[in-house]
């Protein structure tokens, strides 16, 4: 019998195909042949290992898989998403929008040069942390601090810096796992700290911690449980607490608060959560928290405390490996500079004006753009409702923030098709299905982007039709 596969056709003869001579026109020739090889190279292995006699596709068929191939590595992985899924801060999505003023300086800084590591003034070399350090004092009441890649390196950077080979006392209750494999307990074995536990899953008291400490001890540390809650029967010890024995020890009070806000979130109707100037004005010798989860800024991690310790840190080999960027710098001094002013922060920063906006006006968006995406006729029904949103970033789990959505029923095919082809479509579109129905949640969803959902519904509309 003839070998089926001397019937392929040459890489030669597919990008003459009128199909793939258009692609060349519009992506490099290079790319075209490696994508044709690619595809050449998968029919060949399928059609010998295929049980039975497989049919060669047709030049036609082949032409067409190079092009779908090559559109497909066209597209860029990374991408904007409008997030209509409710969650505010959502990881996956990139947590935290950025301010204008933020992206300005963002836009400046990369454009050119800047004074990263100079002193206009002088013209002498300085640290680059200079540039956003008494911004962060200012803002939680510290004497100095740091800025590092997120805040699972400032955990890693204090923990290294004030005690490798030495213990440091947490609460059982306080060992969480941040999501992605994020483990407090593998972080602080990994730079060679001993983690003491004290106290059980519900019940630690200050006296654990007392009775733990060791001539081995390194300090005291809290953990904001950030992303689950222990409810009921439970007591663990205040910082406060911490404090008052870490002065009689003599030990400094490590404070992860993780979400750090910088401003109390009570303002918008949401759970206490812990802030930073709070935990520095309580005593604690060290803060750490991210600056993309409630400060509403780059991902960073923010290490604010008392010089001593500060000094150290600043000084660890590790810090190299850390640091951060000009850009995230630049991002940062924006971002903290709207918090000289609370008004100025809750109308720049768009996490704060999210949970700052009134309901009624998402309701009224919610009605008017429902009618909107019913025209696309693609939906047995397509209404505004009332729904339940989240923070999200692991920050305050139990609480939910009310909120307006679209909730669709696809004419044909399941919601869960409607989803993924809003995911895939242009813009892409990340909404959350509920109750059997898909919904849009416009809770992070910026005002100018209700515009930007219609044309993805009517996208899909056409491309259905
Ligand atoms: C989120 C969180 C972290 C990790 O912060 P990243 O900035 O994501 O690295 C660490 N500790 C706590 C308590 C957190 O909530």
């Amino acid at each position: 019998m003839q070998n089926p596969l001397r019937n392929l056709p040459s890489v030669t003869d597919l990008l003459k195909t009128p199909v793939l001579s258009s692609v060349v026109d519009k992506v490099s020739h290079s790319t075209v042949v490696s994508a044709a090889r690619r595809v050449l190279d998968e029919v060949r292995s399928q059609v010998k290992s295929a049980a039975d006699a497989m049919p060669v596709p047709s030049p036609q068929e082949i032409a067409d898989r190079v092009a779908q191939w090559v559109q497909k590595q066209d597209k860029p992985k990374l991408k904007k998403v409008i997030n209509a899924t409710g969650i505010v801060l959502h990881t996956g999505l990139g947590r935290a929008p950025l301010s204008g003023t933020a992206l300005g300086a963002i836009q400046q800084i990369a454009a050119g040069y800047c004074s990263l590591e100079i002193d206009l003034e002088s013209g002498e070399r300085s640290q680059r942390v200079d540039a956003v350090e008494d911004l962060i004092c200012e803002v939680t009441g510290a004497e100095a601090a740091v800025v590092v890649n997120n805040n699972a390196a400032a955990t890693l950077l204090v923990l290294s810096a004030l005690g490798q080979g030495k213990e440091f006392i947490v609460s059982r209750g306080q060992l969480v796992e941040i999501g992605g494999n994020f483990r407090l307990p593998d972080v602080m074995s990994s730079c060679g700290a001993i983690l003491r536990e004290v106290g059980t899953t519900n019940k630690t008291r200050v006296g654990d911690y007392e009775e733990a400490i060791g001539p081995n001890t390194a300090a005291l540390m809290r953990v904001h449980t950030s992303n689950y809650a222990v409810v009921g029967f439970t007591e663990s010890a205040s910082l406060a607490e911490l404090v008052e024995l870490g002065k009689k020890k003599s030990l400094p009070v490590i404070d992860d608060i993780g979400s750090g806000a910088l401003v109390d979130f009570k303002r918008y109707g949401l759970m206490h959560e812990p802030f930073a100037p709070e935990s520095i004005e309580q005593g604690a010798d060290l803060v750490l928290f991210s600056g993309d989860k409630l400060v509403g800024g780059p991902q960073c991690g923010i290490i604010a405390g008392k010089k001593e310790h500060i000094k150290k840190i600043a000084k660890h080999p590790m810090m190299r490996a850390m640091r951060v960027d000009k850009l995230v710098l630049g991002a940062l001094v924006a971002t903290l500079r709207a918090y000289r002013d609370v008004a100025v922060a809750e109308v720049e920063i768009p996490l704060l004006s999210i949970l700052n906006t009134p309901l009624d006006n998402l309701k009224h968006r919610a009605e008017r753009l429902a009618p909107q995406l019913a025209v696309s006729g693609l939906f047995q029904s397509c209404e505004a409702v009332e729904g339940q949103a989240r923070l999200g970033g692991g920050s305050l789990p139990n609480e939910i923030l009310p909120t307006w959505c679209i909730a669709m029923v696809p004419k044909q095919g399941s919601v869960e098709t409607l989803s993924k082809q809003l995911r895939v479509g242009e813009p892409a579109v990340m909404g959350r299905i509920h109750d059997g129905k898909f919904l849009l949640d416009l809770k992070a969803v910026a005002p100018a982007e209700d515009l930007q959902i219609l044309s993805a519904i009517q996208n899909l509309a056409k491309q259905s039709s």
